[in-house]
């Protein structure tokens, strides 16, 4: 069984079974097996022991394997989408749209990797060399939520790998099943010990990779809620931490864009992958002028959706990821109707095995109900009309959070105010919920600290470190003696 990846073996894992739910099912699809302690502490000491070698091999030898990691990736496109389909929900021709991100991710970096330096800093006196380096961590520990398996695993572990750290990776329990494929292209392209893959329980395996003495940084992708635990515990121990978390994002539709396709817009970035995505629109403020044809436009888009069977090509949005997931949405749903809200379409699990759920338009909804201000993670958006643009990016900044969110305007002096105003990591502007892989991802405030994709995730995986170099041994005129 091809359960781990640890010191360059595929292995199967001698912890607990964990049983893998197909969403769109309800049905246990396979069983798998997860490490045991003593397989997490090998995998941790496996990395600690190939890093040496790994940083010290030339620029062109680590880029050269994660070209023939891209190139593995590329063989295995298939199989990779079968899984990622099967573990998500997600429909099948999106994962492979992702697939191949995920292999150009690889080739991004190994080029990356190559032209990226440090820099010389001005010296004390002319004599003197100040090297300011780019070192990498050591041993990463990544661990990776369930919404997008494999490529919230390459935005970590490929500029990992390319700047010389070597890679523990905890997949969610939800969904190992497109890591399962990654181990084995892993282990055919990799050195030993340079990636590996645990699979098992947050607070179990994902805990004990964390916490383990041999992991020098921990990349993290999840929830605020853990994400900040996390956090806490590694500043206990002043272990750095990446930290990817929630987001409760706003589009704003400014009133000299048209509603209809701003609607559309909108429509699309709150119900892409069942709205479980981090950027996901979950709450549109639009300008009172355009609220009728707004709402319009998006009840007609949203109800012409087909929701159905991933491996069905023509299915646009397949199931959420798990009962209570589905559950915990439409419970908010619930108390925001409960306070007065109104649902315009949607609102209700499908009548079909799998954890389906209508994409959900409410209105009627204001910054006292939980729809509004606690991550939704689901296909439902909360709509509120505002009068002015000091109106609009109030309620927008109404939020713990800071992830991205997006305003659809062409007046670049609003642009200029919401880049000014909105603290978050990201704002899309007419073209919401695209990534761009020469950019960096990621948020500010609860929804982290951490910068993926760009040159920003070389530099996030390197330590700068100073070489105070004096060319030649001289009597310093300030030493003793
Ligand atoms: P999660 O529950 O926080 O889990 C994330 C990962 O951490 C999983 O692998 C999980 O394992 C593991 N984990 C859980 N408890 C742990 C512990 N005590 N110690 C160590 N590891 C632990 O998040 P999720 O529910 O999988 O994902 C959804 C969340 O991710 C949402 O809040 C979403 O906004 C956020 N997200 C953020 C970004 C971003 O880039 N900012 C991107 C995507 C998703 P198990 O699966 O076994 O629990
Ligand atoms: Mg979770």
């Amino acid at each position: 069984m091809t359960d781990l990846l640890i010191d360059g073996r595929v292995v199967p894992g001698e912890g607990p079974p964990l049983e893998v739910v197909d969403p769109a099912t309800g049905e246990v699809w396979t069983t798998i097996g997860t490490a045991s302690d003593a397989q997490v502490d090998l995998a941790v000491v496996a990395a600690g022991r190939a890093h040496p070698g790994w940083r010290d091999a030339p620029q062109g030898v680590r880029s050269a394997a994660l070209r023939a990691v891209a190139d593995a990736i590329e063989g295995r496109r298939h199989d990779l989408v079968e899984a990622l389909t099967r573990e998500t929900g997600r429909p099948a021709a999106r994962n492979a749209l992702y697939v191949d991100m995920a292999r150009d991710l690889f080739r991004q970096y190994a080029e990356l990797a190559r032209v990226f330096g440090g820099r010389i800093a001005p010296a004390n006196d002319p004599r003197q060399l100040d090297l300011v380096l780019r070192v990498p961590y050591g041993v990463v520990a990544a661990l990776v939520p369930w919404n997008y398996p494999l490529l919230l695993l390459v935005f970590k572990v490929a500029p990992a790998l390319a700047t010389g750290n070597t890679v523990v990776v905890k997949p969610a329990s939800e969904t190992p099943l497109s890591s399962r494929v990654l181990m084995e292209v892993f282990a055919g392209a990799l050195p030993p010990g340079v990636a590996n893959v645990v699979v098992g329980g947050g607070s179990t395996v994902g805990a004990r990779v964390v916490d383990h003495p041999g992991v020098d940084l921990v990349a993290f992708t999840g929830s605020t809620e853990v994400g900040t635990r996390i956090g806490a515990s590694c500043a206990a121990r002043a272990v750095p931490t990446h930290l990817e978390l929630g987001g409760k994002d706003a589009a704003i539709i400014f009133g000299d864009a048209d509603p209809r396709l701003a609607a559309e817009g909108t429509v699309w970035s709150s119900f892409l992958n069942a709205g479980q995505v981090c950027t996901s629109t979950e709450r549109a403020y639009v300008h009172r002028s355009l609220l009728d044809a707004f709402l319009e436009r998006a009840v007609e888009v949203t109800e012409s959706i087909r929701v159905g069977d991933p491996f069905d090509e023509a299915t646009q949005m397949g199931p959420m990821r798990s009962e209570h997931a589905r559950r915990s949405v439409l419970g908010q749903v619930e108390a925001a109707v409960a306070a007065g809200a109104t649902v315009l379409t949607g609102g209700a699990a499908l009548d079909r095995p799998g954890w389906f759920m209508a994409p959900t338009i409410v209105t009627d909804v204001d910054h006292s109900m939980a729809l509004m201000t606690d991550e939704t993670f689901g296909p439902v958006v909360g709509v509120m009309a505002f009068d002015d643009v000091d109106e609009a990016l109030s309620l927008a900044g109404d939020t713990p959070y800071g992830l991205g969110g997006s305003i659809y305007t062409d007046d670049p002096a609003i642009v200029e105010r919401c880049w000014r105003e909105l603290r978050t990591g990201m704002l899309h502007v007419n073209d919401p919920l695209v990534d761009n892989v020469a950019a960096p991802f990621g948020g500010m405030r609860g929804s982290g600290d951490a910068r993926e994709l760009g040159w920003e995730a070389i530099e996030s995986f390197t330590a700068p470190k100073h070489v105070h170099w004096a060319l030649g041994l001289e009597r310093k005129p300030w030493w003793w003696g």
